[in-house]
Parts: structure tokens; C-alpha cells; sequence
């Protein structure tokens, strides 16, 4: 079979990113990072951060294709979840490209391939997966021709919670970073509200009383008992599922998953059920283009592909929309 070469573009949100890749490497990849100065990100913003980058990026990455004697078999792009405005700088991008070069149009889910590229990296075969980000929470495992979500925030995703509180305590977006270092230095835990419900977990209570929490205890103890409760609510649901799918493996993806703390938690809990834990490096962790390169080689693989009128992007596109036809 010949080998094919697929070039992916992120863009849902901060992180405007390119890549190439084949069935086994990564041949070129450049990426550009929205930061706002004050304030969470604001998706027209964002948007015209990507406009006024994507030629540039896009130009760089075919550049060094080419330089390693790449001829691009589809371009797949982010189509949905993430913020409109950004979803439709992309998608047009793409459009542009598929038609001007005469290659296929693929249509990727964003939070899909997050699983995709965890899975590819870390060879993971069929686990549960805890996708934890800005804008979503999710724990997902596939069953019957699609990934299922088993359990999922009720309000904001966590990465989102930790970004509004950090804002409160005055860090710069991202806050999820500092607050990890902060938390390093804290002395004791302070109770904080512990939302499970069913399967399901909520996270804006606990982001209003970590907040309140700041007016009677230190900076360092606040961000510590954040993570530690927030987290704890992760991977009890991920636990459960778990134990309720009998599976052996699990996958954690997105931004937040760079946290060490939550990767502690996560591996504590594995090495006591038996089961094996797989955290890809941050770079394929945090929205990369990468991911949509291969999701989109396994969907090229699979005829998923995409005409330019079917090409919309969906802002609220969910994980269990998809037919996956690559397993
Ligand atoms: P993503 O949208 O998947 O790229 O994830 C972005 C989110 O990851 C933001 O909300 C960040 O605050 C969060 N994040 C990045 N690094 C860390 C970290 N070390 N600890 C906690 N959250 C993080
Ligand atoms: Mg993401």
C-alpha cells in the first residue's frame, strides 16, 4: 500500500497548530499560541490570531514537507468542538486547500482525536479514556462503533475552572499551570464542595468556594484543595467505569492532563486495580495539530471523508456524534 501523508490543522481554540504525519512519524508540524493579555481567551480574538497566522504556518509546514519528499494524500481539520469563529478561520483553510491541491477533505472531532493521538502514542489498544480540557470533561471508552461517554462535567470543564479561578487569584491565562506550581507549597487541605453526580461531575461550585476560600486561607493551600477535589471527583468516576467495563487500560488526554498531581492520582489508582496507565508527553497532550493529522489518516483509511458542502463546522460537536469506522 502506498504510504499516505495527511496534514491536520487545530484550531478550535488558543492553540493554532499544523502538522504532517504518515502511518508511523511526524514529518512536519509548526504551531502558533493565542495568549490574551487580561482576561480568559475571547473567541473573536483567537480567531484573528489564527487569520492572521495561518498562511505563514500553513506555508512552513508544507515547506518542509516537501523537503522530505511528502506528496499530501487528504488535509484534515479540527470541525468541532471549540469556538465558532476560530472552527470557521480553520475550515476554510482547509477548504481552500483540499481544493486547490485535489486531495480529500476530512472532518475531525476534536476531542476524538485527542483519544486518537494518546492511542497512537502511547499504543494503547481499548481504553478508558479521561479527556480532561479547557472546554470539556469527559470519560469515554469505545463500545459498538462509537465512543461512548460514560461520564461528563455537568456545567464547565475542569481546565476551564481552574483557568477562572486562576483569574481571580491574578495569574495570567492559563491559570492551570500555576495553580499546579502553587499547590506545591501548600501546608493543608481546606474542605471544598465534592460534586459527583451518577456518573457526572459538576465543577463551578467548587470553583465559586475555592474563590470564597481565598478570604480565610493562603493562595498555596486554596490551589492545592482545588486539584485535590476536583481531581479526586476525576478519577473516582474514571475508576467506576472502569470497574462497570471491565476494561484494563486507561488513556488521560488534554490540556490538563500535563498536571502531575493528576497523573499521580490516575497511576495510584491504576496500579491498584491491576490496570496499565498510559499519559502521552505534553506536546501531544495540550490541542496540537497532530492529533487531527492522524484521526484524519485513520479516517482517509476508512473513506470518512468530507465533501466541501457537508463541510460545516459544529461548535458543539460531541465525541458520541461520531461513527467510528477505523476500529
Ligand atoms: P487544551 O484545550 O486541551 O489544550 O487544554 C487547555 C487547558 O489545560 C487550559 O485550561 C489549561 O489551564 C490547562 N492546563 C495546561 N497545563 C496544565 C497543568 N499543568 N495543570 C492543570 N491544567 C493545565
Ligand atoms: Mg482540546
Amino acid at each position: 500500500m502506498k504510504n499516505k501523508f495527511v496534514l491536520g490543522i487545530e484550531g478550535t481554540a488558543w492553540n493554532l497548530s499544523a502538522a504532517i504525519i504518515d502511518r508511523t512519524d511526524v514529518i512536519a508540524e509548526a504551531e502558533s499560541h493565542y495568549t490574551p493579555k487580561e482576561g480568559g481567551l475571547h473567541p473573536r480574538m483567537a480567531a484573528q490570531h489564527h487569520a492572521s497566522e495561518i498562511g505563514d504556518l500553513i506555508r512552513d509546514v508544507l515547506a518542509e514537507g516537501k523537503e522530505h519528499g511528502v506528496d499530501l494524500s487528504a488535509v484534515a481539520f479540527s470541525q468541532g468542538p471549540g469556538f465558532g469563529p476560530c472552527l470557521r478561520t480553520v475550515a476554510t483553510a482547509a477548504r481552500a486547500l483540499s481544493l486547490a491541491l485535489g486531495i480529500p477533505l476530512i472532518g475531525v472531532n476534536h476531542c476524538i482525536a485527542h483519544i486518537e493521538v494518546g492511542r497512537w502514542i502511547c499504543n494503547a489498544k481499548d481504553p478508558v479514556i479521561l479527556y480532561v480540557s479547557g472546554g470539556n470533561s469527559q470519560v469515554l471508552s469505545y463500545r459498538d462503533g462509537k465512543y461512548r461517554i460514560f461520564g461528563e462535567t455537568l456545567d464547565i470543564g475542569i481546565g476551564n475552572a481552574l483557568d477562572k479561578f486562576g483569574r481571580y487569584a491574578g495569574f495570567q491565562h492559563p491559570g492551570g499551570p500555576k495553580i499546579e506550581e502553587m499547590a506545591k507549597n501548600a501546608k493543608k487541605y481546606i474542605p471544598l464542595p465534592y460534586v459527583v453526580k451518577g456518573m457526572d461531575f459538576s465543577f463551578s461550585g467548587l470553583t465559586t468556594a475555592a474563590k470564597e476560600a481565598l478570604a480565610h486561607a493562603s493562595l498555596e493551600d486554596v490551589c492545592h484543595s482545588f486539584q485535590e477535589t476536583a481531581f479526586a471527583m476525576l478519577v473516582e468516576v474514571t475508576e467506576r467505569a472502569l470497574a462497570h467495563i471491565g476494561k484494563d487500560e486507561v488513556l488521560l488526554a488534554g490540556g490538563v492532563g500535563a498536571n502531575e498531581r493528576l497523573k499521580e492520582m490516575l497511576d495510584l489508582m491504576c496500579k491498584d486495580r491491576g490496570a496499565k496507565f498510559y499519559a502521552p508527553e505534553k506536546k501531544f497532550m495540550c490541542d496540537n495539530g497532530i492529533m487531527i493529522a492522524r484521526t484524519g489518516l485513520l479516517m482517509l483509511e476508512s473513506d470518512a471523508t468530507l465533501s466541501i458542502k457537508d463541510s460545516a463546522v459544529i461548535p458543539n460537536y460531541r465525541p458520541d456524534d461520531v461513527d467510528v469506522t477505523w476500529i
